[in-house]
């Protein structure tokens, strides 16, 4: 039975949440190892800016014993909102850093490198692509991997994001398509290269709403501000209006005809990117996801709950991390300590999960705000 006193724990997914989990697990001494798909650290962007909140985000790095350093890394003056009127780009509403409640900003490539460089050297196994899990009849879980091989563990935690392999031992669920596409660009050096949308943007972010169209634009690190196009569409607009995702001009064209109507200096995020456009079909899972227990195998963040990136899903992912350990290093028995962690996560997760439904029908209204 899994109530082992030294639990072979697997991890699959060195994501957020994924490496929260192994961090905390570590410091207090659990052996524990990381299995992720990519090639290494460096195998692709991390993509853009995220707000840590101080009960879930930072609660998380906290019990990581991470907390000065993260502070160290964020930028309390990104946690600062405008919103502008489309037509015209003057200010409709605009909110300046909370003294009680800071949401310091961090590029999620920073919070990542953090991460990773506090876990013991070796811990995550690079490469090592997870296709399924099999629980087996004694509690325990066989992790299957894609290059055909196979390694039995007391716990498989499954921290492996929207399209988890590990998910399946769990539940039937499907993420679904949000009937949102986010459209994302970026600018470089935008103080020098793109003072006017600098301007705009400020500090923080800025969020500019239409009838099922809405723009934002966010300021990362090193003066790079990311932008998103965010369309009320089907999954293959781009198809019904005939256009091929990989030619940036018909995209463009396309979009400029979209946006008819909004000021020129918000246009100006369509016309002058410098990092072309990249196409995201958000997807979610059901708001009410959630499972029957089964020993030897859990799931944490996006794998548990996709939901639309209104700015939770890291924050949970990581406190999903954080909580499965501690539980983990509290109970002496492995699926006592799972039980637990479910019993907290799954109804918090279902309420986010809602919310965040909500936030996006606020952020992408389908008919003029
Ligand atoms: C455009 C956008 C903006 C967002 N903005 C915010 C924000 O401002 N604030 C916020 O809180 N959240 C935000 N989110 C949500 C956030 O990105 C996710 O909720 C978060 O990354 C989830 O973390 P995770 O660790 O669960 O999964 P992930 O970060 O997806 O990590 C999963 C890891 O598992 C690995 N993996 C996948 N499959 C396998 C496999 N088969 N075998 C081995 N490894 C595998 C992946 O390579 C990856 O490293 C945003 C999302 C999007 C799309």
């Amino acid at each position: 039975m899994n109530s082992v006193r030294d639990p072979r724990i697997a991890i699959v997914g060195a994501g957020l949440g994924g490496l929260t989990c192994a961090r905390v697990l570590q410091q207090h001494g659990r052996a524990v190892t990381v299995f992720e798909r990519e090639a290494s650290a460096a195998a692709r962007p991390q993509g853009g800016t995220l707000d840590l909140h101080a009960d879930t985000g930072q609660a998380a790095l906290r019990a990581a014993g991470l907390l000065d350093r993260f502070h160290a890394l964020a930028r309390p003056e990104g946690d600062e909102w405008r919103v502008l009127d489309f037509a015209t780009a003057a200010p409709l509403a605009q909110q300046g850093p909370s003294a009680s409640d800071t949401r310091p900003e961090i590029d999620r490539g920073q919070l990542r490198g953090l991460l990773l460089d506090s876990i013991t050297g070796g811990t995550v196994r690079w490469d090592r692509a997870v296709s399924g899990v099999t629980p087996l009849a004694d509690g325990t879980c066989r992790l299957l991997f894609a290059d055909g091989t196979a390694e039995d563990f007391d716990l498989v935690i499954g921290a492996d994001g929207a399209w988890s392999r590990v998910r399946p031992a769990l539940s039937h669920a499907v993420p679904g398509y949000t009937g949102v596409t986010f459209i994302e660009t970026g600018f470089d050096h935008c103080d020098t290269r793109h003072p006017d949308l600098a301007r705009l943007v400020g500090n923080g972010s800025m969020l500019v709403k239409g009838a099922g169209m809405s723009l934002v634009a966010q300021r990362n690190s090193n003066g790079h501000i990311r932008a998103y196009i965010a369309l009320r569409a089907p999954q293959d607009w781009h198809v019904a209006a005939g256009i091929d995702l990989g030619d940036e001009r018909a995209v463009r064209r396309h979009l400029l005809m979209m946006f008819d109507g909004w000021d020129e200096s918000l246009r100006y995020i369509l016309r002058n990117g410098d990092n072309g456009f990249v196409n995201r079909s958000l997807f979610v899972l059901p708001a009410s996801h959630t499972w029957e227990h089964v020993p030897g195998v859990t799931l944490l963040g996006d794998a548990a709950h996709l939901m639309p990136p209104v700015g939770l899903g890291a924050n949970l992912a990581m406190l999903d991390g954080a909580d499965l350990a501690r539980a983990l290093v509290a109970e002496s028995r492995t699926d006592d300590a799972v039980r637990a962690y479910e019993s907290v996560m799954l109804p918090r997760s279902i309420e986010a999960a809602t919310a965040s439904a909500q936030g996006l029908d606020h952020l992408v209204p389908a008919i003029a705000p």
